[in-house]
């Protein structure tokens, strides 16, 4: 059995592997650590579609003035209601919903 880090022969002792380089393994610590990534990296694809917003560039935000602010639209439940924009200030980051 080989360091999958650094190529030297491993010996097991007391069920656990150790190198002298700092790699470590025992069965279910090496199971976890992959779980955890995967849980990682889809809270990183939901962070990319929430950011992927237009931009309006006549909305003005009526915390610090500054014209442009992204936007997503949200319908109501009642399809005859206009659907609600929320949006957030270029500048400040400020947040507000508008009712076209
Ligand atoms: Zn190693
Ligand atoms: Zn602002």
């Amino acid at each position: 059995m080989f360091c999958p880090k650094c190529g030297s022969m491993l010996i097991p002792k007391q069920g656990k592997v150790e190198c002298s380089c700092g790699y470590k393994k025992d069965e279910a610590g090496d199971f976890k650590i992959k779980q955890e990534l995967e849980e990682k990296e889809e809270v990183q694809l939901i962070d990319k579609e929430v950011e992927i917003r237009p931009l309006d560039k006549d909305a003005e935000c009526p915390e610090c003035g500054h014209k442009g602010a992204l936007y997503r639209t949200q319908q109501t439940r009642a399809s005859d209601e206009p659907e609600t924009k929320f949006y957030e200030c270029e500048k400040c980051h400020h947040r507000w919903r508008d009712y076209s």
